[in-house]
């Protein structure tokens, strides 16, 4: 069984995630989308939301799994016997971002990151992108699934 853990802050969760998610599926039998719990970090949903959004969003989909964790994402992984981490890359400041993180946990532990690169559809959405969108009464519905309520 090929476990991989998608980690991130998924406020809320994006068409852009999903992407990532539904290719990863094609590489992995199981994915848990972990909700990085961060108690200096302001979030625009709270986490049973975030949650609630990504279990609607793959309420069809039992290979993909939505977990919460604080603490270092690699011992997570540990935890939940995933040796992958996913991640998505939509630009070079991702990849410097990633890169650096990614090295840091392959000095810490065995566990490997696979980056899959964005759909062109989706590369421009951010979940910050759509905070702003919704903070200002945008039409957000384009940019996210439709399990996202504001
Ligand atoms: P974080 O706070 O860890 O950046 P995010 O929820 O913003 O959490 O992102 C989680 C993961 O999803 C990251 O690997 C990020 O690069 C990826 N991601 C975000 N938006 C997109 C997108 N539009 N296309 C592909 N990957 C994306």
């Amino acid at each position: 069984m090929k476990r991989a853990v998608f980690p991130g802050s998924f406020d809320p969760i994006t068409l852009g995630h999903v992407d990532i998610i539904d290719r990863g599926l094609e590489l992995f039998d199981e994915i848990i989308i972990a909700i990085g719990i961060n108690a200096d970090k302001k979030y625009m949903f709270t986490l049973e939301q975030r949650k609630e959004f990504i279990e609607k969003t793959f309420i069809n989909e039992p290979r993909v799994k939505v977990m919460t964790y604080s603490g270092l994402t690699i011992d997570f992984c540990k935890e939940q016997k995933a040796p992958f981490i996913l991640r998505g890359l939509r630009n070079p400041a991702d990849f410097e971002f990633e890169k650096a993180i990614a090295h840091t946990n392959s000095k810490l532990s065995t566990i490997e990151t696979i980056f899959l690169l964005t759909s062109p559809d989706t590369s421009y959405i951010s979940s910050s992108i759509v905070r702003d969108v919704i903070r200002n009464n945008g039409d957000y519905t384009i940019l996210v699934p439709d399990t996202v309520k504001s």
